[in-house]
């Protein structure tokens, strides 16, 4: 049987549009959905195997991606939603009755990734959101349940779909955070 990522890749990853401008993420209640509007292309998108991030039922992997905060607003129900972790680095907005994450903040403006906005693009139905590039905290789906004897596997399909495993962040990321550090410490002068 064939590994499932997430629903968004199991079948190979589509290209995203060049002109694409951004959609409607929308909770998964019946009535009354929560409404998050995006006014840009995602950048940055993902899949990622830890355990914070909101993945679909029988998902291994979420799909996540970034967006600047200042164009994402709730523009319907926003009075049920709720911060997962108010003490967690990234504030996730999870709608109270479905469960679904809708968008993470990061309120600390020294955070190396203040001014983005988390979102998970599988949650609007326009087409055309930049495509995952990469699979980040691989290692972590072990802790979700996953039989370590499994991650080889998981790893080969990973690469198969040109999501190349991490078991942090990429590289490119992973440089932006300690760029970020080493200016806040002095040690690089700042850009
Ligand atoms: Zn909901
Ligand atoms: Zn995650």
């Amino acid at each position: 049987m064939a590994i499932s990522i997430h629903p968004a890749v199991d079948n190979g990853v589509k290209p995203g549009s060049p002109d694409f401008a951004g959609g409607t993420l929308v909770c998964k209640c019946a009535n009354n959905p929560v409404e998050v509007t995006i006014t840009t292309q995602c950048a940055y998108n993902h899949v990622c195997g830890c355990t914070k991030c909101w993945k679909p039922a029988g998902a291994l992997f979420s799909e996540v991606s970034v967006v600047p905060r200042d164009k994402l607003s709730v523009t319907k129900n926003a009075e049920k939603l709720r911060v997962v972790d108010a003490n967690a680095a990234i504030q996730r907005h999870a709608c109270t009755e479905c469960g679904v994450h809708m968008y993470g903040r990061i309120e600390n403006t020294n955070h190396p990734f203040y001014g983005f906005d988390f979102i998970h693009p599988e949650l609007s139905r326009e087409q055309g959101w930049a495509p995952p590039e990469f699979a980040a905290f691989v290692s972590s789906v072990i802790e979700s349940g996953t039989p370590p004897d499994q991650m080889p596997s998981i790893r080969a399909r990973l690469r198969e779909l040109h999501l190349e495993p991490y078991d942090c962040l990429s590289p490119a990321l992973m440089d932006a955070i300690a760029t970020h550090a080493a200016r806040a410490s002095g040690v690089l002068r700042a850009a």
